[in-house]
C-alpha cells in the first residue's frame, strides 16, 4: 500500500519533465515510506510520453495515465485523483513552478491532522504585470461572486487526506474548478507559504483559457451573475417606464415629438446591448447545463501503467 500519490499533470513538458521527476523524487525519498509519482499525460504532442515510458521501466514508483487526447489542466487532475492510491494526494505542476521541497511540509502539516494543505503563493517572480494583475483581478471577482471561500493567490499545488479525494471522485461536474471543490467539500484546512518560481521552458496558460477558466469557476459556485441580470432588467424596465410617461405627456401635449429621435436611438441601441450581454450570461450557463446533461465521461484513456488500469474496473 502507497502512503503517498503524486498527481503530476503534463502536458508537453518534454523539456522539464527529466529535472521534474529528479527533484520529486529526491524529495520523497526523505520520507522514507512508500510513495507513488502519478503522471497523467493530458495529449502531450511532444516526447513527454516517451519520457515517462522511459522513467516508468526504469522505477516502479512512477504511474502513468495516458489520455486519448487533451482534456485540460483540470481533468488531467481530476484523473490522477480518480486513480490514485495513496492515503494523501499531492498534487504538483510538472513546471517546477512549485517547489517540491514544500511537500515535506505538506506531509508535517498532513500528520499534525490537517486534510487539505494548500501552497499560497506570497509573491509571483518572473510573470508580467498582467499576469499579475488579472490573476488579482480573478481572485478578488471569484470572492464576491462566489458563497464559499476559495482563499486568495492558491493554485492546485496542495496535499489532500484520501477521504477528501474520496469525496472529489464522488463529483463528476463537468465545467471543473478543481480548487474551488476542494475548498467546497470543507475539512480541515490550512495554507501554507511559498515564494512562486518561474516556469522552467514550455508554454503558458493563455489569457482565452484564463477567461474560460474565470467563467467555470464563477458559474460553477454562484448565481450572482444571473441575480445581476434580473435586477439590471428590473431596474431598466423602471427606468423605461418613467421614459415611456415622458414620451407619452411629450406626445400629448406637446408638439416637438420629432426631435426626440437622436433620444430614442440611444435607448434602442442600449437596451439591446443590454438585453444581448444579459442572453450572454444566460447562455453561459445554459452551455454548462447542457454539458451535464450529455452525461459524458471527463476523459478517456488510451493506456495507463501501474494503476490498475489493465483491470477495467475504476470507480468511474
Ligand atoms: N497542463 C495540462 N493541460 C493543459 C495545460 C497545462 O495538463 O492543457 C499541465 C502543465 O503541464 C503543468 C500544469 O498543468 O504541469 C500547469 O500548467 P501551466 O504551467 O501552463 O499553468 P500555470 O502555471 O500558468 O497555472
Ligand atoms: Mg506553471
Amino acid at each position: 500500500m502507497v502512503k503517498y500519490s503524486i498527481v503530476i499533470p503534463v502536458y508537453n513538458e518534454a523539456l522539464v519533465i527529466r529535472e521534474t521527476y529528479n527533484r520529486i523524487k529526491r524529495v520523497m525519498e526523505q520520507t522514507d515510506e512508500p510513495y507513488e509519482l502519478l503522471f497523467v499525460n493530458d495529449g502531450s504532442k511532444d516526447e513527454t510520453l516517451d519520457i515517462l515510458k522511459e522513467l516508468a521501466v526504469r522505477d516502479d514508483t512512477v504511474k502513468y495515465l495516458d489520455f486519448s487526447r487533451k482534456f485540460g489542466h483540470q481533468i488531467a487532475i481530476t484523473a490522477g485523483m480518480d486513480y490514485a492510491s495513496g492515503k494523501a494526494i499531492i498534487i504538483i505542476d510538472a513546471d517546477l513552478q512549485d517547489p517540491p521541497e514544500l511537500m515535506l511540509d505538506m506531509i508535517e502539516k498532513w500528520k499534525e491532522g490537517y486534510d487539505v494543505v494548500y501552497a499560497k503563493r506570497t509573491t509571483r517572480k518572473g510573470e508580467t504585470f498582467f499576469k499579475k494583475a488579472t490573476a488579482y483581478a480573478f481572485y478578488r471577482l471569484l470572492r464576491t461572486a462566489t458563497e464559499i471561500d476559495i482563499p486568495l493567490g492558491t493554485g492546485d499545488f496542495r496535499l489532500i487526506d484520501r477521504k477528501v479525494r474520496d469525496q472529489l471522485v464522488g463529483m463528476r461536474e463537468r465545467s471543473r474548478f478543481v480548487r474551488g471543490l476542494v475548498s467546497w467539500v470543507g475539512f480541515k484546512q490550512t495554507a501554507i507559504e511559498y515564494e512562486r518560481d518561474e516556469r522552467l521552458g514550455g508554454k503558458k496558460y493563455p489569457l482565452k483559457k484564463m477567461i474560460r477558466f474565470s467563467l467555470d469557476g464563477i458559474t460553477s459556485f454562484s448565481y450572482k451573475p444571473l441575480k445581476l441580470a434580473s435586477l439590471l432588467g428590473f431596474l431598466l424596465s423602471f427606468v423605461s417606464a418613467i421614459w415611456m410617461i415622458v414620451v407619452l405627456y411629450l406626445k400629448l401635449f406637446t408638439h416637438s415629438t420629432v426631435t426626440g429621435w437622436s433620444s430614442l436611438a440611444m435607448a434602442v441601441l442600449f437596451f439591446n446591448g443590454v438585453v444581448l450581454m444579459m442572453l450572454g450570461v444566460i447562455g453561459e450557463y445554459i452551455g454548462r447545463i447542457y454539458d451535464e446533461v450529455k452525461q459524458r465521461p471527463l476523459y478517456i484513456l488510451k493506456e495507463g501503467w501501474g494503476v490498475g488500469y489493465e483491470k477495467e474496473k475504476m470507480p468511474y
